[in-house]
């Protein structure tokens, strides 16, 4: 193998720019050129497709968001895109990709290695939502942004005396929920994966009252439901002065922290590993503080797995 791609696609996510240059020097070290395919799968279906050196990934590793631009695209999904895809990636010489982002442009990278174009995937994503992997680059960094946020929000719960609602995004994950609700003593976390019953809520609410808690903080991943119609719940069920705060983007955005960076660093450089090595259709991850790979297919067959007994454990510290 002489020359390799990357390309980040789907949601954007703080680590992005550290993994494309672990691609990238990674590569260049193992005598490989490598090319940066900007806008993910749109940009190799338009051939906007560049050599990449060492400088080019000079200053990004402390980033958010990522240098090569990201983007969805329909037209990846049709065999025919992907074919497009193939016939650009065989014009620039590129044997083999790598591609970072979440389980949609995993499924993209899948097709290509079934077409018989060498893929590896990079777990890149808020979510935290990819199987074969403890944590997917961009997590730390959203939970610390998230973090930031309540802490600055529980100065004004606990000066006026309200309960907050505070939405995290997670779509199907509640790990950005469970995790900042966990390291900031929310009351109560409503995640996709769980069960919740609005009476208990409602009573545990009231108990702390009683017990003379002023404030309460709420924690509500996106995918269990909107945080205004919560918030309108509780205050009617409680008679408590309620406020909603949605956090959107500014999630996913910021300097990655140390841990994605290390994270992203270690990920993008075994994927070059990999491909040297001849592998395919693989996603790497970091699983007890190992590297690992394993079969995107089995990866995409999986359904993610929150950590109940931590969900269980956010319940009895906020009895
Ligand atoms: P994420 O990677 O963050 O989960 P998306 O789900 O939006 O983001 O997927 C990103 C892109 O991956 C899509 O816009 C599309 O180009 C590609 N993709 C998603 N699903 C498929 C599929 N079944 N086949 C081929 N490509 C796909």
């Amino acid at each position: 193998m002489k020359r390799i791609g990357v390309l980040t696609s789907g949601g954007d996510s703080p680590g992005m720019n550290a993994a494309i240059r672990a691609v990238v020097r990674k590569g260049i070290y193992h005598d490989l050129e490598v090319y940066g395919i900007k806008y993910g799968y749109s940009g190799l279906i338009a051939g906007d497709i560049h050599k990449m050196e060492l400088g080019s990934v000079g200053d990004i590793i402390h980033r958010g968001g990522t240098m090569l631009y990201t983007a969805r695209c329909e037209e990846f999904k049709t065999l025919e895109g992907q074919q497009k895809g193939i016939e650009q990636l065989k014009k620039f010489g590129i044997e083999g990709l790598v591609v970072i982002g979440g389980d949609g442009s995993f499924q993209g990278a899948k097709k290509l290695t079934e077409h018989g174009f060498p893929t590896i995937g990079v777990p890149g994503t808020i979510d935290n939502d990819i199987p074969g992997t403890d944590f997917t680059i961009g997590f730390d960094t959203a939970l610390n942004t998230v973090i930031d946020a309540i802490d600055k929000i529980r100065d004004t719960a606990t000066s006026h005396e309200r309960t907050y609602v505070i939405e995290v995004m997670g779509r199907h994950a509640g790990d950005l929920a469970l995790w900042s609700g966990l390291a900031d003593g929310a009351e109560t976390i409503l995640i996709p994966e769980a069960d919740f019953d609005m009476d208990q809520i409602v009573s545990r609410l009231n108990r702390g009252q009683e017990r003379g808690k002023k404030h309460s903080i709420i924690m509500v991943a996106e995918g269990v439901g909107n945080g205004f119609d919560f918030g309108k719940r509780i205050s009617e069920a409680t008679n408590m002065e309620t406020r909603v705060t949605v956090l959107g983007h500014i999630q996913r955005g910021g300097s990655p922290t140390g841990f994605d960076r290390v994270l992203a660093s270690r990920l993008g450089a075994k994927a070059v590993d990999l491909l040297l090595a001849g592998e395919a259709g693989v996603t790497v991850g970091i699983q007890n503080n190992k590297l690992v790979h394993h079969d995107i297919e089995e990866i995409l067959s999986q359904n993610h797995q929150i950590d109940l007994d931590m969900y269980k454990l956010s319940q009895e510290l906020s009895i």
